[in-house]
């Protein structure tokens, strides 16, 4: 049968008309390809995401190439070829372009080929529609998803009659979990009781379901304060659903406050501030809220960049790393013992940077697996060079958590040791205590190995966060370190005077020796030093400084002229 054509209907300028009012009704992109002069038209809106020369352009699979995703373009010409030899006239593949941004799109493309009785060329029509985005509802909850809330939220900003608005995003903490624990069924159930407690309390404003686990209000003004009620009524509402339900799941929900202004931000810009929102109410312990503070967020920013840096560094050789080192002090002679090895990081961007803030940036990436390597191995290094002149000159070294626990760091240490030739009774290793609250079977081993080769254990930061003398007996550590923050208060508080008095006699008793850390003035050190410790840190003797600072300083008078 002879396929009829639109154009024996329609003139083909009509068509194209039709074409491009049909294009504006809808969120697809529909296109022509003229498979025998290599036109190609589609509608204007595929501009704003897509890097065409136009909505109409010649050579289409030269122009086309530039945006399909290489490793899709054969499987497209393929099935072209197959048109344009006439073997089929439907076109139905899913393949990637990709946009403006160079993000990757997935697209389905569906078509007819027609044939156009005036020139005689045969025509594909069709659409094409983004496969990931362009979803509007969720078949879960039945809410409408983030592609709605695009719409809806450009209308809003289109309109000009509302000014400001709040953005309210609530996750479900650990969602994962529930799944895991409970099965997906009860997931989806989860879900959709989450969502229909959201829309009670939402009251006219519509809900949206995003990424899975998330819901989003918009709220029609700047209001925090009102964003943070309704989050907390749907804890509310949703305690009570559970108990109603004989508490068959256990779960948490967190939420991310954005207000913000229609005119300075757009729409993409106002889902980042509420992902970052949500991801610090999560950040902060979950089961809470958090309302966008522009300062933390440049701070996030901030880290995320020093993350770069500190990538850059660790690849190019460690530059801009630099280990300090600080005196310890024997209580009873006053004379150096060894140092603490203290990580330092210079950029260009921002100077120095304190390990406060970058060595959560390194546990956070990873990065302190290879640093902390580095830092261990120069530093006993260094300390080999220093026993020339103090012998047994001891290097204490601190270790992170995430070293213990993520990499096979005991290995390290000690093919280290061997390598150098360092006598392990000289080296010692330093752990906070936050981290052991997390102490595992990983934990044990390290601190079984090191004893097991006579390298020294502390017990660093002791007297801040969560002391437990149930940790001293298990680790059997050598040395306490007393942190500052304790320490300084002591001398004017009789109380916690006495207490690191005991502490330190009962440290004793068990065959520990002690460090206060943190002595900044001759008054403390000798209120301090009548309690007896062994060793004393802080920068009445020295503060933490490069190693040619540190020689001259410390070492230089043991040097024989
Ligand atoms: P920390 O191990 O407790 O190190 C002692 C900190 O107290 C050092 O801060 C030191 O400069 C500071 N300090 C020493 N004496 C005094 C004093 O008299 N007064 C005051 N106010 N402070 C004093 P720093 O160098 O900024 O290091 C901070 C923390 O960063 C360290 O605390 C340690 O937890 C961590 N860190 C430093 N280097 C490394 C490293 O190589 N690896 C790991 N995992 N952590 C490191
Ligand atoms: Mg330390
Ligand atoms: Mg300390």
């Amino acid at each position: 049968m002879e396929q009829k054509s639109v154009f024996n209907l329609v003139g083909k300028e009509e068509f194209e008309y039709i074409m491009e009012v049909f294009g504006r009704c809808t969120d697809d992109y529909l296109f022509l390809l003229d498979l025998d002069k290599d036109d190609y038209s589609i509608s204007v809106r595929a501009l704003e995401k897509f890097d065409l020369p136009g909505s109409y352009f010649s050579n289409a699979g030269k122009v086309l190439e530039q945006i399909i995703y290489p490793e899709d373009f054969l499987t497209l010409t393929e099935d072209l070829e197959e048109l344009k030899c006439g073997s089929k006239t439907e076109h139905d593949l899913e393949y990637r372009w990709v946009d403006r941004e160079g993000k990757i799109v997935w697209i389905s493309c569906r078509g007819v080929v027609i044939q156009d009785t005036v020139d005689d060329s045969r025509i594909l029509v069709g659409r094409i529609t983004e496969i990931g985005s362009k979803r509007k509802a969720d078949n879960v909850t039945g809410l409408f998803a983030e592609r709605q809330l695009q719409i809806d939220y450009e209308k809003v900003r289109k309109d000009g009659k509302k000014k400001r608005g709040t953005l309210l995003r609530i996750g479900v903490d650990n969602f994962k979990e529930v799944n895991e624990r409970y099965g997906m069924e009860m997931g989806d159930s989860v879900l959709k009781m989450i969502a229909h407690c959201i829309e009670q309390v939402s009251e006219e404003n519509r809900c949206y379901k995003v990424n899975g686990d998330e819901f989003l209000v918009l709220l029609p003004e700047e209001n925090a304060q009102e964003a943070r009620k309704k989050y907390h009524q749907v804890r509310i509402l949703i305690e009570e659903h559970r108990k109603e339900q004989g508490y068959q799941n256990f779960y948490t929900i967190s939420s991310g406050v954005v207000g913000f202004s229609y005119e300075n931000l757009d729409f993409g810009q106002v889902c980042n501030y509420s992902e970052f929102a949500l991801s610090m109410a999560k950040r902060n312990g979950k089961n809470c809220s958090y309302v966008f503070e522009e300062e933390d967020y440049k701070n996030y920013m901030k880290s995320l960049d020093i993350q770069e840096k500190l990538r850059y560094a660790v690849n190019h050789g460690f530059q801009g790393f630099e280990v300090y080192y600080q005196p310890i002090i024997s209580a009873k002679t006053e004379q150096v013992i060894g140092a603490e090895a203290l990580l330092r990081f210079f950029c260009d961007e921002y100077g120095m940077i304190s390990p406060g803030i970058f060595i959560p940036v390194l546990e956070e990436s990873g990065l302190i697996i290879p640093v902390g390597e580095w830092v261990y191995q120069t530093a006993m290094s260094q300390s080999m060079e220093w026993q020339r002149l103090i012998p047994n000159f001891r290097i204490n070294i601190n270790l992170s958590f995430i070293q213990i626990c993520k990499s096979d760091v005991v290995s390290g240490i000690m093919t280290s040791i061997r390598e150098l030739g360092i006598n392990p009774g000289t080296v010692l290793f330093e752990f906070t205590e936050s981290g052991m609250i997390s102490y595992d079977d990983s934990v044990q081993r390290l601190l079984d190995v090191l004893n097991e080769n006579q390298v020294k254990i502390a017990l660093d930061d002791f007297g801040t966060g969560y002391s437990s003398l149930a940790y001293l007996k298990n680790l059997r550590v050598n040395l306490l370190k007393l942190d500052r923050s304790f320490t300084s208060k002591a001398v004017a508080d009789e109380f916690d005077y006495t207490l690191i008095g005991h502490i330190v006699d009962m440290a004793h008793s068990i065959g520990m020796g002690v460090c206060f850390e943190g002595i900044e003035t001759e008054e403390e050190l000798v209120k301090l030093r009548e309690l007896r410790p062994d060793y004393i840190q802080g920068f009445y003797y020295g503060r933490p400084v490069g190693k040619e600072v540190f020689y001259e300083q410390n070492l230089k008078k043991y040097e024989s002229s």
